[in-house]
């Protein structure tokens, strides 16, 4: 776990016996930079500090037992801001706890973020980053379409505390996004960005840079908003935003990190900066993962780059097959953009890989889509992704069922769509069974 204090910093200011501290994390060896994938396994926890356990034990404790009562009033001065540099140390399981904190330093890992946060759900996260940064009169800029609970959060929920929003499709140019943010700076104080790419259901992806060159030329200076993205569809494998001008990078752990349809959380990661003030409001309403789940997502982190490797291979198989056959319409798969098109160039350069959801088109409408869905012996019929079972539903009749017609046109959530997350069985028996379902249609 981390601990940033020497042992001879907190001897000088407590005159205490230094706690044992963790021995220093190992991030290179021989010169070459180790990956994610390795440090995985070890990362931020010293088994010496907890009996010689090769896993961090569960840690179940509300509270932690101060040294002594220099250090409790220490740690106060750190959190009330008394003294610079924050509150350091564990004191009680609302701000954090060991499983938590060894969590969000791997988290932080995979974009080299400078800083991380792990929360009960996805939406806690969102919902805590942007209770941190906007206040009444404030606008929210965003990418459009979002995750159904997310619009309803910045529309519904934000907008009775006097917060309004301007949105710009996710595939819009720069000029069109710069029009968009003119207008928003006319409206009130734009505090947020806000994006998600590929959107849900559409695919769509979101010029980050442009996104970022358009912020740093309209909204200079004291007032400069942070830009946040919801990389739950393609992170952290296979697009970093931070690398593209994002200064926060937001995920539903519940989806591939932690992989196995078995737990719900959530994470933001980015610069310290903006992580900060989102740290507080945790501390505060306490949106905190528990320490079960923290743990869990140790385990699934430890892997994830394998299921993600194996999602992704047996996707581009799975695409092939459906691209091909005589009952599908189209697909709507990232490797399969027309090269020379604006979204091919954004693909080209954000994204290392196209992911394992995507959108299938059946020839025919609402028959059609259920027939196949109700044959398949193998996928299941479930919401989410991201899991290591494939996942198939019909988003017009379940998670987009009560958009507005007009916009489901709009977003192509038509009757024939079968949205599919691709897990990581064997490929082949997994287009025997899209194979044979497709016949029963
Ligand atoms: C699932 C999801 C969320 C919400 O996450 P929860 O863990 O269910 O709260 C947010 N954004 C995207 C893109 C998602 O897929």
């Amino acid at each position: 776990m981390t601990d940033h204090k020497t042992p001879e910093t907190e001897a000088e200011l407590t005159g205490a016996t230094p706690r044992r501290r963790p021995k220093a994390d190992v991030l290179e060896v021989g010169g070459r930079r180790l990956s994610p994938s390795t440090l995985m396994m070890g990362h931020a926890f010293d088994p010496a500090l907890s009996e010689g356990s090769l896993k961090p034990p569960i840690f179940l404790t509300s509270t932690f037992v101060f040294e002594n009562a220099a250090a409790g009033k220490r740690h106060f001065e750190g959190v009330t801001g008394k003294r610079p540099g924050g509150a350091d140390g564990l004191v009680y399981s609302r701000f954090n706890g060991p499983n938590q904190e060894i969590l969000e330093d791997r988290l932080g890992i995979w974009e080299d973020a400078e800083d991380a946060l792990v929360f009960s759900s996805g939406m806690s996260a969102i919902a805590t980053l942007m209770l941190a940064l906007v206040k009444p009169g404030d606008v929210i800029v965003h990418s459009a379409p979002l995750y159904a609970a997310t619009e309803t959060l910045i529309g519904r929920i934000l907008g009775r505390f006097g917060v309004t929003f301007l949105d710009f499709p996710a595939g819009a140019t720069e000029a069109e996004i710069e029009s968009v943010v003119e207008r928003a700076k006319a409206q009130g104080n734009v505090s947020l960005i806000y994006l998600e790419s590929p959107a849900n259901p559409t695919n769509a992806l979101v010029d980050i840079e442009a996104v970022s060159r358009v912020r740093d030329r309209l909204l200079d200076g004291e007032a400069k908003p942070p830009i946040a993205i919801d990389n739950t569809f393609l992170g952290p494998l296979w697009q970093q935003p931070l690398q593209h001008g994002a200064d926060l990078v937001v995920y539903s752990l519940t989806k591939y990190a932690g992989g196995h349809s078995d737990l719900v959380a959530g994470g933001v990661s980015g610069r310290k900066a903006w992580i900060d003030p989102i740290r507080m409001m945790r501390n505060t309403i306490g949106t905190i993962s528990d320490p079960n789940t923290a743990w869990m997502l140790l385990r699934s982190l430890e892997t994830l780059e394998l299921r993600m490797s194996r999602a992704g291979e047996n996707a581009a198989k799975v695409c092939a097959f459906f691209r091909d056959h005589p009952k599908v319409e189209s697909v709507g798969y990232l490797g399969f953009l027309k090269e020379g098109s604006r979204q091919a160039d954004i693909y080209n350069r954000h994204c290392t890989g196209a992911g394992s959801t995507f959108s299938l088109y059946l020839k025919g409408g609402e028959r059609e889509s259920f027939a196949f869905l109700d044959a398949l012996k193998i996928a299941k019929l479930a919401v989410s992704l991201g899991g290591t079972e494939t996942l198939a539903s019909c988003p017009a009749a379940m998670t987009h069922l009560s958009v507005p017609d007009e916009r489901k046109q709009e977003l192509g959530i038509t009757d024939n769509l079968v949205r599919i997350s691709v897990g990581v069985e064997n490929a082949d028996d997994l287009i025997a069974d899209f194979d044979q379902a497709l016949r029963a249609v």
